[in-house]
């Protein structure tokens, strides 16, 4: 089964006089086969019904899957004994101003890229802003169209074998200076894991398990919302006692027609920023 790489996005716009609330999705569809932790139990959807009975026709299916598949959230309990799991995260904390991390330049270099502390001065010198308390703080590698190619995703041809990943992810000092100095709501990626593919003891969301702030994990079309400026959701399946679970994540933004000029400047200042970096 073939998915064309923009089918998730969906944009619906609400006119109101001059401003615009855009609504775009950050979700990679759910199956059929998405690729799953080594180790992992496989995601399985089965039909029960699809069929017409005398007098209605009727669907029902039945899916098993780990917690953590897809576009999901990490729930602080996933590494960190005590902490909170799913059920028991306020609702406060999965939504936030979106605070974009764009370091597609640096992971071009290098697949093992850990996001830095550098990274999120430059994003605050960048857009003249602190990054707001209670954000929502998600890394862009570019990973999202690599999405559902299970060796794309991974960087490795054994996808059978943790130790062989190569993907981009968080450095441990970035999140703790975001949890402790920027007090954010949630730290995600585009890539299957917030610790970089190569981490064997996950120092990342250790850390965020302890700081009791959720991870979100394989964010899909952050090219399709501003660096700064929307708010993100993070809608997750409120399992009871769960370290984790699939989740729809959405943003808000709205534009109106003096952002013209911003939008211009903004695409200038990203267009030299490629060019630097090529
Ligand atoms: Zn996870």
């Amino acid at each position: 089964m073939h998915f064309p790489i923009f089918s998730t996005l969906t944009v619906l716009a609400f006119i109101t006089g001059k401003v615009d609330l855009k609504l775009v999705d950050l979700t990679h569809i759910l199956g059929p086969s998405p690729p799953n932790w080594p180790g992992d139990p496989p995601y399985i959807f089965t039909i029960l019904y699809r069929q017409q009975f005398d007098d209605y026709w009727y669907e029902l299916n039945k899916f098993e899957t780990v917690e953590h598949i897809g576009t999901h959230l990490d729930a602080p309990a996933h590494f960190s004994e005590g902490s909170k799991r799913v059920h028991e995260i306020p609702m406060e904390k999965l939504a936030g101003p979106g605070v974009i991390i764009n370091v597609k330049a640096k992971v071009a270099e290098n697949l093992d890229y850990q996001v830095s502390k550098d990274d999120l001065e430059a994003w605050e010198s960048k857009h003249n802003k602190t990054i707001p308390n209670g954000s929502v703080v998600i890394m862009n590698s570019g990973w999202s169209s690599k999405f559902p190619n299970a060796s794309l995703l991974f960087g490795t041809e054994t996808p059978d074998n943790a130790s062989t990943f190569h993907f981009p992810g968080w450095k441990k000092e970035s999140v703790d200076w975001l949890i402790t100095e920027r007090f954010v709501n949630a730290i995600g990626v585009d890539t299957p894991s917030t610790d970089f593919g190569q981490s064997a003891t996950f120092p990342v969301h250790q850390r965020l398990g302890k700081g009791n702030v959720p991870g979100v994990e394989l964010v899909a079309n952050l090219d399709s919302i501003p660096e700064y400026g929307s708010t993100i959701y993070v809608a997750v399946i409120r399992i009871y006692e769960g370290s984790g679970g699939p989740a729809r994540v959405f943003a808000t933004f709205q534009e109106n027609e003096d952002d013209d000029e911003d939008s211009e400047s903004e695409s200038d200042s990203e267009t030299s920023e490629e060019s630097v970096s090529e």
